[in-house]
Protein backbone atom coordinates (compact mmCIF):
# COMPACT_ATOMS: atom_id res chain seq x y z
CA UNK A 1 0.00 0.00 0.00
CA UNK A 2 1.42 3.76 -0.67
CA UNK A 3 1.09 5.85 1.96
CA UNK A 4 2.85 8.93 0.61
CA UNK A 5 -0.81 10.35 -0.45
CA UNK A 6 -3.83 9.17 1.14
CA UNK A 7 -7.24 8.33 -0.71
CA UNK A 8 -9.15 11.32 0.75
CA UNK A 9 -8.17 14.30 3.64
CA UNK A 10 -11.23 12.77 5.85
CA UNK A 11 -13.24 9.95 5.55
CA UNK A 12 -16.74 10.58 7.39
CA UNK A 13 -18.72 7.34 8.52
CA UNK A 14 -22.44 7.94 8.28
CA UNK A 15 -24.36 10.32 6.12
CA UNK A 16 -27.13 11.92 8.33
CA UNK A 17 -27.09 15.48 9.77
CA UNK A 18 -23.81 14.93 11.39
CA UNK A 19 -21.79 13.58 8.60
CA UNK A 20 -23.62 15.41 5.55
CA UNK A 21 -23.03 18.88 7.65
CA UNK A 22 -19.64 17.86 8.31
CA UNK A 23 -18.72 16.86 4.82
CA UNK A 24 -20.50 20.21 3.50
CA UNK A 25 -18.65 22.50 5.60
CA UNK A 26 -15.20 20.69 4.70
CA UNK A 27 -15.91 20.37 0.82
CA UNK A 28 -16.78 23.84 1.32
CA UNK A 29 -13.27 24.70 2.29
CA UNK A 30 -11.72 22.84 -0.50
CA UNK A 31 -10.87 19.90 1.36
CA UNK A 32 -10.96 16.17 -0.37
CA UNK A 33 -13.69 14.30 1.77
CA UNK A 34 -15.68 10.94 1.79
CA UNK A 35 -18.86 10.28 3.33
CA UNK A 36 -19.70 6.15 3.60
CA UNK A 37 -23.13 5.83 4.09
CA UNK A 38 -24.28 2.01 4.59
CA UNK A 39 -28.39 2.66 3.83
CA UNK A 40 -29.08 3.52 0.04
CA UNK A 41 -31.10 7.47 0.80
CA UNK A 42 -33.76 8.31 1.14
CA UNK A 43 -34.54 5.89 3.91
CA UNK A 44 -36.95 7.01 6.98
CA UNK A 45 -35.20 7.84 10.23
CA UNK A 46 -36.84 9.51 14.22
CA UNK A 47 -36.01 12.35 14.83
CA UNK A 48 -38.31 15.25 12.69
CA UNK A 49 -39.08 17.95 14.69
CA UNK A 50 -35.76 20.88 15.00
CA UNK A 51 -34.78 23.51 16.68
CA UNK A 52 -33.75 26.63 16.15
CA UNK A 53 -30.00 26.60 16.37
CA UNK A 54 -30.28 24.64 12.95
CA UNK A 55 -30.70 27.90 11.37
CA UNK A 56 -27.22 28.64 11.79
CA UNK A 57 -25.71 25.98 10.05
CA UNK A 58 -28.00 25.65 7.22
CA UNK A 59 -27.11 29.44 6.89
CA UNK A 60 -23.48 28.92 6.77
CA UNK A 61 -23.83 26.21 4.15
CA UNK A 62 -25.72 27.74 2.03
CA UNK A 63 -28.67 25.59 2.65
CA UNK A 64 -31.33 27.90 4.35
CA UNK A 65 -33.03 28.30 0.72
CA UNK A 66 -33.43 24.55 -0.16
CA UNK A 67 -35.50 24.42 3.43
CA UNK A 68 -37.70 27.18 2.35
CA UNK A 69 -38.20 25.32 -1.01
CA UNK A 70 -38.77 21.95 0.29
CA UNK A 71 -41.99 23.20 2.39
CA UNK A 72 -41.29 21.73 5.36
CA UNK A 73 -43.99 22.62 8.15
CA UNK A 74 -43.17 25.65 10.02
CA UNK A 75 -42.35 25.22 13.44
CA UNK A 76 -42.63 28.24 15.59
CA UNK A 77 -42.29 26.52 19.14
CA UNK A 78 -43.73 24.28 21.47
CA UNK A 79 -46.78 23.48 23.38
CA UNK A 80 -46.56 20.76 26.89
CA UNK A 81 -50.45 19.91 27.70
CA UNK A 82 -51.05 17.41 30.46
CA UNK A 83 -54.47 15.98 31.14
CA UNK A 84 -55.54 18.33 34.09
CA UNK A 85 -56.27 15.70 36.72
CA UNK A 86 -52.94 16.71 38.47
CA UNK A 87 -54.67 19.18 40.39
CA UNK A 88 -51.48 19.60 42.66
CA UNK A 89 -49.94 21.40 40.04
CA UNK A 90 -51.71 24.39 40.75
CA UNK A 91 -49.57 24.78 44.08
CA UNK A 92 -47.67 27.73 44.12
CA UNK A 93 -43.81 27.86 45.51
CA UNK A 94 -41.32 31.24 45.57
CA UNK A 95 -43.94 32.89 43.77
CA UNK A 96 -44.26 30.29 40.87
CA UNK A 97 -47.50 29.30 39.62
CA UNK A 98 -47.30 26.13 37.84
CA UNK A 99 -49.47 25.04 35.58
CA UNK A 100 -50.66 21.53 33.33
CA UNK A 101 -49.76 23.54 30.47
CA UNK A 102 -47.35 25.89 28.81
CA UNK A 103 -46.43 26.95 25.30
CA UNK A 104 -43.97 29.17 24.33
CA UNK A 105 -43.02 30.85 20.76
CA UNK A 106 -38.85 30.99 19.56
CA UNK A 107 -39.89 34.86 18.16
CA UNK A 108 -39.82 35.46 22.03
CA UNK A 109 -36.27 35.54 22.14
CA UNK A 110 -33.38 36.80 19.51
CA UNK A 111 -31.06 34.40 18.80
CA UNK A 112 -27.61 35.55 17.53
CA UNK A 113 -26.77 34.05 14.08
CA UNK A 114 -30.69 33.05 13.46
CA UNK A 115 -32.81 36.10 11.67
CA UNK A 116 -35.94 33.61 10.96
CA UNK A 117 -38.26 33.16 13.83
CA UNK A 118 -39.59 29.70 12.90
CA UNK A 119 -37.87 26.35 12.59
CA UNK A 120 -39.25 23.37 10.67
CA UNK A 121 -40.64 20.07 11.09
CA UNK A 122 -39.33 17.04 8.63
CA UNK A 123 -39.44 14.19 6.77
CA UNK A 124 -35.93 12.55 7.41
CA UNK A 125 -36.22 10.64 4.67
CA UNK A 126 -36.34 13.61 2.06
CA UNK A 127 -34.38 16.05 4.71
CA UNK A 128 -31.18 14.08 5.13
CA UNK A 129 -30.94 12.99 1.36
CA UNK A 130 -31.39 16.85 0.61
CA UNK A 131 -28.30 17.80 2.76
CA UNK A 132 -26.24 14.49 1.61
CA UNK A 133 -26.28 15.81 -1.79
CA UNK A 134 -26.05 19.94 -0.77
CA UNK A 135 -22.34 17.77 0.57
CA UNK A 136 -21.46 16.23 -2.85
CA UNK A 137 -22.46 19.49 -4.70
CA UNK A 138 -19.86 21.27 -2.73
CA UNK A 139 -17.71 18.42 -4.29
CA UNK A 140 -17.60 15.51 -1.00
CA UNK A 141 -17.85 12.20 -2.58
CA UNK A 142 -20.62 10.22 -1.13
CA UNK A 143 -20.43 6.11 -0.94
CA UNK A 144 -24.09 5.00 -0.50
CA UNK A 145 -24.35 1.12 0.94
CA UNK A 146 -21.10 1.03 2.27
CA UNK A 147 -21.17 -0.23 5.92
CA UNK A 148 -17.71 0.85 7.87
CA UNK A 149 -16.32 -2.56 9.80
CA UNK A 150 -14.04 -0.32 11.55
CA UNK A 151 -10.62 1.94 11.47
CA UNK A 152 -7.14 0.93 11.78
CA UNK A 153 -5.35 3.42 13.51
CA UNK A 154 -2.29 1.71 13.28
CA UNK A 155 -1.57 2.23 9.72
CA UNK A 156 0.53 5.66 10.63
CA UNK A 157 0.26 8.37 9.04
CA UNK A 158 -2.54 7.60 8.07
CA UNK A 159 -5.87 5.85 8.98
CA UNK A 160 -7.77 3.14 7.02
CA UNK A 161 -11.27 2.79 6.79
CA UNK A 162 -12.48 -1.12 6.30
CA UNK A 163 -14.90 -2.46 4.71
CA UNK A 164 -16.49 -4.72 2.19
CA UNK A 165 -18.28 -4.19 -1.17
CA UNK A 166 -20.09 -7.51 -1.96
CA UNK A 167 -17.03 -10.46 -0.67
CA UNK A 168 -14.39 -8.00 -1.43
CA UNK A 169 -12.76 -6.21 1.40
CA UNK A 170 -11.57 -2.73 0.95
CA UNK A 171 -9.41 -0.19 2.77
CA UNK A 172 -9.57 3.48 2.03
CA UNK A 173 -6.69 5.79 3.79
CA UNK A 174 -7.50 9.03 5.13
CA UNK A 175 -5.54 11.67 7.28
CA UNK A 176 -8.43 11.46 10.02
CA UNK A 177 -12.09 9.84 10.54
CA UNK A 178 -15.14 11.34 11.88
CA UNK A 179 -17.27 9.03 12.97
CA UNK A 180 -20.86 10.32 12.38
CA UNK A 181 -22.35 7.15 12.42
CA UNK A 182 -25.32 7.75 14.94
CA UNK A 183 -26.18 5.67 17.86
CA UNK A 184 -23.93 2.91 16.09
CA UNK A 185 -20.90 4.27 17.48
CA UNK A 186 -19.08 2.39 15.04
CA UNK A 187 -15.26 3.83 16.11
CA UNK A 188 -16.76 4.44 19.93
CA UNK A 189 -17.31 0.72 20.00
CA UNK A 190 -14.75 -0.16 18.64
CA UNK A 191 -12.71 1.78 20.90
CA UNK A 192 -14.80 0.82 24.29
CA UNK A 193 -15.45 4.34 24.62
CA UNK A 194 -19.03 3.94 25.01
CA UNK A 195 -20.30 4.49 28.47
CA UNK A 196 -24.24 3.63 29.19
CA UNK A 197 -26.42 5.97 30.65
CA UNK A 198 -27.35 4.71 34.23
CA UNK A 199 -30.22 6.62 34.55
CA UNK A 200 -31.80 7.43 31.38
CA UNK A 201 -33.35 4.09 29.81
CA UNK A 202 -35.99 5.22 27.91
CA UNK A 203 -37.83 3.26 24.89
CA UNK A 204 -40.10 5.07 22.02
CA UNK A 205 -42.76 3.56 19.86
CA UNK A 206 -44.16 5.68 17.00
CA UNK A 207 -45.60 6.05 13.86
CA UNK A 208 -47.36 8.38 11.26
CA UNK A 209 -51.02 9.43 11.01
CA UNK A 210 -52.64 10.32 7.90
CA UNK A 211 -56.14 13.07 8.19
CA UNK A 212 -55.55 13.77 12.41
CA UNK A 213 -56.99 16.53 13.09
CA UNK A 214 -54.35 18.40 14.61
CA UNK A 215 -56.89 21.04 15.94
CA UNK A 216 -58.47 17.78 18.04
CA UNK A 217 -55.52 18.98 20.60
CA UNK A 218 -54.94 22.69 19.83
CA UNK A 219 -53.70 24.03 23.09
CA UNK A 220 -55.02 27.20 21.15
CA UNK A 221 -55.94 28.28 17.97
CA UNK A 222 -53.11 28.53 15.43
CA UNK A 223 -50.84 26.62 17.67
CA UNK A 224 -51.38 23.43 15.37
CA UNK A 225 -47.71 23.54 13.95
CA UNK A 226 -46.14 23.53 16.79
CA UNK A 227 -44.59 20.14 18.42
CA UNK A 228 -46.56 19.15 21.29
CA UNK A 229 -45.45 17.20 24.35
CA UNK A 230 -48.53 15.37 25.66
CA UNK A 231 -47.66 14.52 29.24
CA UNK A 232 -49.19 11.04 30.47
CA UNK A 233 -50.32 10.16 34.34
CA UNK A 234 -47.08 7.17 33.75
CA UNK A 235 -44.15 8.60 35.04
CA UNK A 236 -41.15 10.01 33.35
CA UNK A 237 -43.51 9.37 29.68
CA UNK A 238 -45.25 11.87 27.42
CA UNK A 239 -46.08 11.56 23.70
CA UNK A 240 -44.58 13.46 20.74
CA UNK A 241 -47.37 14.82 18.12
CA UNK A 242 -45.06 16.24 15.00
CA UNK A 243 -46.52 17.75 12.17
CA UNK A 244 -44.94 16.23 8.87
CA UNK A 245 -46.75 17.82 5.75
CA UNK A 246 -50.50 19.49 6.03
CA UNK A 247 -52.13 16.25 6.86
CA UNK A 248 -49.35 13.56 8.40
CA UNK A 249 -48.76 13.64 12.02
CA UNK A 250 -45.84 11.81 13.44
CA UNK A 251 -46.92 10.01 17.06
CA UNK A 252 -44.34 8.67 19.30
CA UNK A 253 -45.14 7.13 23.38
CA UNK A 254 -41.69 7.55 25.12
CA UNK A 255 -41.40 5.79 28.65
CA UNK A 256 -39.01 3.90 30.89
CA UNK A 257 -37.86 0.06 30.20
CA UNK A 258 -39.37 -1.13 33.21
CA UNK A 259 -42.95 0.31 31.94
CA UNK A 260 -42.46 -1.27 28.10
CA UNK A 261 -43.64 -5.10 27.49
CA UNK A 262 -41.32 -7.88 26.40
CA UNK A 263 -43.72 -8.65 23.14
CA UNK A 264 -44.38 -6.55 20.12
CA UNK A 265 -47.78 -7.21 19.96
CA UNK A 266 -48.49 -5.88 23.85
CA UNK A 267 -46.19 -2.82 22.60
CA UNK A 268 -48.33 -1.61 19.98
CA UNK A 269 -51.40 -2.10 22.69
CA UNK A 270 -48.97 -0.20 25.26
CA UNK A 271 -48.90 2.57 22.90
CA UNK A 272 -52.72 2.56 22.60
CA UNK A 273 -53.02 2.28 25.81
CA UNK A 274 -50.73 5.27 26.62
CA UNK A 275 -52.65 7.40 24.13
CA UNK A 276 -56.36 6.26 25.44
CA UNK A 277 -54.71 8.64 28.97
CA UNK A 278 -55.93 11.57 26.51
CA UNK A 279 -59.12 10.57 25.32
CA UNK A 280 -59.47 13.28 22.31
CA UNK A 281 -55.74 12.48 21.17
CA UNK A 282 -57.14 8.70 20.92
CA UNK A 283 -60.54 9.84 19.44
CA UNK A 284 -58.29 11.89 16.79
CA UNK A 285 -56.30 8.66 15.56
CA UNK A 286 -58.71 6.62 15.52
CA UNK A 287 -60.40 8.08 13.14
CA UNK A 288 -57.57 8.84 11.16
CA UNK A 289 -55.13 6.30 8.97
CA UNK A 290 -51.70 4.51 10.37
CA UNK A 291 -49.59 4.99 7.42
CA UNK A 292 -46.26 3.49 8.61
CA UNK A 293 -45.93 0.13 10.72
CA UNK A 294 -44.77 1.00 14.23
CA UNK A 295 -41.00 1.47 14.66
CA UNK A 296 -38.91 1.47 17.99
CA UNK A 297 -36.05 2.42 19.30
CA UNK A 298 -34.93 1.18 23.09
CA UNK A 299 -32.47 2.43 25.68
CA UNK A 300 -30.55 4.55 23.95
CA UNK A 301 -28.77 6.75 26.31
CA UNK A 302 -25.30 6.75 26.21
CA UNK A 303 -21.88 9.00 26.45
CA UNK A 304 -18.21 8.39 25.25
CA UNK A 305 -15.29 8.88 27.33
CA UNK A 306 -13.71 10.81 24.85
CA UNK A 307 -15.05 12.93 22.11
CA UNK A 308 -11.89 13.08 19.91
CA UNK A 309 -8.72 11.10 19.41
CA UNK A 310 -5.75 11.18 17.28
CA UNK A 311 -7.02 11.98 13.75
CA UNK A 312 -10.41 10.73 15.13
CA UNK A 313 -13.64 13.29 16.46
CA UNK A 314 -16.78 11.78 17.07
CA UNK A 315 -20.09 14.04 16.14
CA UNK A 316 -23.66 14.31 16.52
CA UNK A 317 -25.29 10.85 18.23
CA UNK A 318 -21.81 8.75 17.81
CA UNK A 319 -20.32 11.59 20.65
CA UNK A 320 -23.67 11.17 23.08
CA UNK A 321 -27.38 10.58 23.01
CA UNK A 322 -29.35 11.27 26.02
CA UNK A 323 -33.11 11.46 25.18
CA UNK A 324 -35.12 13.55 22.89
CA UNK A 325 -37.20 15.34 24.88
CA UNK A 326 -36.49 18.85 24.06
CA UNK A 327 -35.79 17.59 20.29
CA UNK A 328 -32.34 18.58 20.12
CA UNK A 329 -30.50 15.90 18.52
CA UNK A 330 -30.51 16.79 15.14
CA UNK A 331 -29.49 20.76 16.19
CA UNK A 332 -26.47 19.01 18.26
CA UNK A 333 -25.72 16.35 15.17
CA UNK A 334 -25.32 19.65 12.93
CA UNK A 335 -23.53 22.18 15.32
CA UNK A 336 -21.31 19.26 16.83
CA UNK A 337 -20.13 19.18 12.98
CA UNK A 338 -20.02 22.94 12.75
CA UNK A 339 -17.61 23.30 16.20
CA UNK A 340 -15.54 20.11 14.99
CA UNK A 341 -15.31 21.44 11.26
CA UNK A 342 -13.30 24.44 12.18
CA UNK A 343 -10.62 22.24 14.77
CA UNK A 344 -10.46 20.25 11.52
CA UNK A 345 -9.53 22.77 8.98
CA UNK A 346 -7.07 23.86 11.23
CA UNK A 347 -5.95 20.45 11.61
CA UNK A 348 -5.39 20.49 7.98
CA UNK A 349 -3.35 23.42 7.69
CA UNK A 350 -0.71 22.75 10.95
CA UNK A 351 -0.26 18.57 10.33
CA UNK A 352 -1.33 18.13 13.46
CA UNK A 353 -4.03 15.31 14.06
CA UNK A 354 -3.46 14.29 17.67
CA UNK A 355 -6.43 15.12 19.82
CA UNK A 356 -5.20 18.03 21.42
CA UNK A 357 -5.88 19.91 18.33
CA UNK A 358 -9.25 18.92 18.48
CA UNK A 359 -9.51 20.45 22.31
CA UNK A 360 -12.15 23.05 21.47
CA UNK A 361 -14.24 20.91 19.33
CA UNK A 362 -14.32 18.47 22.32
CA UNK A 363 -14.54 21.17 25.33
CA UNK A 364 -17.33 23.06 24.05
CA UNK A 365 -19.77 20.02 22.91
CA UNK A 366 -19.07 18.78 26.24
CA UNK A 367 -20.54 21.79 27.86
CA UNK A 368 -23.12 21.92 25.98
CA UNK A 369 -24.28 18.31 26.17
CA UNK A 370 -23.80 19.13 30.03
CA UNK A 371 -26.37 21.61 30.29
CA UNK A 372 -28.81 19.92 28.14
CA UNK A 373 -28.11 16.56 30.07
CA UNK A 374 -28.67 19.07 33.31
CA UNK A 375 -32.09 20.26 31.59
CA UNK A 376 -33.20 16.96 30.64
CA UNK A 377 -32.53 15.82 34.41
CA UNK A 378 -34.20 18.77 35.85
CA UNK A 379 -37.42 17.99 33.83
CA UNK A 380 -37.66 14.47 34.31
CA UNK A 381 -37.18 14.83 38.03
CA UNK A 382 -39.78 17.40 38.07
CA UNK A 383 -41.49 18.43 35.30
CA UNK A 384 -44.04 20.58 37.52
CA UNK A 385 -40.91 22.84 37.82
CA UNK A 386 -40.08 23.29 33.99
CA UNK A 387 -43.79 24.45 33.16
CA UNK A 388 -43.30 27.22 36.54
CA UNK A 389 -40.62 28.19 34.88
CA UNK A 390 -41.76 28.79 31.39
CA UNK A 391 -44.96 30.87 32.77
CA UNK A 392 -42.81 32.62 34.99
CA UNK A 393 -41.39 36.05 33.17
CA UNK A 394 -38.45 36.21 35.28
CA UNK A 395 -37.35 32.93 33.98
CA UNK A 396 -39.12 32.53 30.63
CA UNK A 397 -36.68 33.64 28.13
CA UNK A 398 -34.13 32.22 30.29
CA UNK A 399 -35.38 29.12 29.23
CA UNK A 400 -35.94 29.66 25.68
CA UNK A 401 -32.49 30.15 25.36
CA UNK A 402 -31.70 26.70 26.44
CA UNK A 403 -34.89 25.16 24.30
CA UNK A 404 -33.66 27.15 21.17
CA UNK A 405 -30.55 25.20 21.75
CA UNK A 406 -28.36 28.69 22.88
CA UNK A 407 -26.24 25.92 24.95
CA UNK A 408 -22.87 26.00 23.83
CA UNK A 409 -21.49 29.19 25.53
CA UNK A 410 -22.40 29.23 29.71
CA UNK A 411 -20.57 26.96 31.71
CA UNK A 412 -23.62 26.71 33.67
CA UNK A 413 -27.16 29.25 32.56
CA UNK A 414 -28.31 30.52 35.97
CA UNK A 415 -31.55 29.36 35.08
CA UNK A 416 -30.45 26.27 34.99
CA UNK A 417 -28.44 26.26 38.24
CA UNK A 418 -31.61 27.98 39.98
CA UNK A 419 -33.67 25.19 38.39
CA UNK A 420 -31.61 22.70 40.12
CA UNK A 421 -31.42 24.28 43.81
CA UNK A 422 -35.34 23.85 43.59
CA UNK A 423 -35.20 20.45 42.96
CA UNK A 424 -32.53 19.71 45.46
CA UNK A 425 -35.17 21.47 48.11
CA UNK A 426 -37.80 19.84 47.13
CA UNK A 427 -36.14 16.59 47.38
CA UNK A 428 -35.07 17.34 50.63
CA UNK A 429 -37.90 18.66 52.37
CA UNK A 430 -40.98 15.45 52.38
CA UNK A 431 -43.64 17.73 53.06
CA UNK A 432 -43.08 20.33 50.57
CA UNK A 433 -46.12 20.72 47.95
CA UNK A 434 -44.20 19.74 45.23
CA UNK A 435 -42.61 16.42 46.68
CA UNK A 436 -44.70 13.95 45.94
CA UNK A 437 -44.24 14.89 42.21
CA UNK A 438 -41.17 14.01 41.69
CA UNK A 439 -39.93 11.65 39.25
CA UNK A 440 -38.00 7.86 39.04
CA UNK A 441 -35.13 9.23 37.98
CA UNK A 442 -32.73 10.41 40.67
CA UNK A 443 -30.71 13.28 41.33
CA UNK A 444 -27.61 11.27 40.04
CA UNK A 445 -28.62 12.14 37.09
CA UNK A 446 -26.57 15.34 36.94
CA UNK A 447 -23.30 13.12 37.86
CA UNK A 448 -24.08 10.33 35.75
CA UNK A 449 -22.40 8.80 32.65
CA UNK A 450 -19.62 11.76 31.80
CA UNK A 451 -22.25 14.44 32.25
C1 LIG B 1 -37.21 8.38 20.06
C2 LIG B 1 -36.38 9.46 19.46
C3 LIG B 1 -36.98 10.66 19.06
C4 LIG B 1 -36.19 11.69 18.53
N1 LIG B 1 -36.78 12.89 18.18
C5 LIG B 1 -36.01 13.90 17.74
C6 LIG B 1 -36.58 15.13 17.34
O1 LIG B 1 -37.79 15.34 17.39
N2 LIG B 1 -35.75 16.11 16.90
C7 LIG B 1 -34.40 15.91 16.80
O2 LIG B 1 -33.68 16.84 16.42
N3 LIG B 1 -33.84 14.74 17.13
C8 LIG B 1 -34.60 13.73 17.60
N4 LIG B 1 -34.03 12.55 17.90
C9 LIG B 1 -32.59 12.40 17.74
C10 LIG B 1 -32.16 12.27 16.27
O3 LIG B 1 -32.76 11.13 15.72
C11 LIG B 1 -30.64 12.15 16.21
O4 LIG B 1 -30.04 12.94 17.21
C12 LIG B 1 -30.06 12.55 14.87
O5 LIG B 1 -30.55 11.73 13.85
C13 LIG B 1 -28.53 12.48 14.93
O6 LIG B 1 -27.96 12.64 13.67
P1 LIG B 1 -26.61 11.85 13.32
O7 LIG B 1 -26.22 12.30 11.96
O8 LIG B 1 -25.65 11.98 14.42
O9 LIG B 1 -27.03 10.31 13.30
P2 LIG B 1 -28.04 9.56 12.31
O10 LIG B 1 -29.08 10.49 11.85
O11 LIG B 1 -28.47 8.33 13.00
O12 LIG B 1 -27.14 9.20 11.07
C14 LIG B 1 -26.13 8.23 11.16
C15 LIG B 1 -25.96 7.59 9.79
O13 LIG B 1 -24.84 6.71 9.86
C16 LIG B 1 -25.11 5.55 9.11
N5 LIG B 1 -24.27 4.48 9.64
C17 LIG B 1 -24.35 3.87 10.84
N6 LIG B 1 -23.37 2.97 10.97
C18 LIG B 1 -22.66 3.00 9.83
C19 LIG B 1 -21.51 2.30 9.36
N7 LIG B 1 -20.91 1.37 10.12
N8 LIG B 1 -21.03 2.57 8.13
C20 LIG B 1 -21.62 3.51 7.35
N9 LIG B 1 -22.72 4.21 7.75
C21 LIG B 1 -23.20 3.97 8.97
C22 LIG B 1 -26.60 5.32 9.36
O14 LIG B 1 -27.16 4.54 8.33
C23 LIG B 1 -27.14 6.74 9.39
O15 LIG B 1 -27.61 7.15 8.11
C24 LIG B 1 -34.80 11.49 18.40
C25 LIG B 1 -34.21 10.28 18.76
C26 LIG B 1 -34.99 9.28 19.30
C27 LIG B 1 -34.32 7.99 19.70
Amino acid sequence: MNFSVPDFDVGIIGGGPAGSSMAAYLAKAGINCAVFEREIFPRPHVGESLVPSSTRVFKELGFLQKMEEAKFPYKYGAVWTSSGSTKSYKHDLDGLAADSKADIRFAERDQPGVDQIHTYHVDRGIFDNMLLHHANGFGAKVYEGVAVQGVDFSETPYAAIKYSIGKKECSTTVRMVVDASGRRTTVGNQLKWRIKDPVFDQYAIHTWFDGYDRRAMAYKENLTNYIYVHFLPITNSWIWQIPITESVTSIGVVTQKKNFAARKESREQFFWDCVASRPDLFAGLKAAQQVRPFREEGDYSYAMKQLAGDRLVLVGDAGRFVDPIFSTGVSIALNSSRIASADILQAMETGNFTREGFNQFETTIRRGTRNWYNFISVYYRLNVLFTAFILDPRYRLDVLKLLQGDVYEEQEPPVLARMRSIVTEVERNPKHVWHNLLGDLTANAFVAAGA
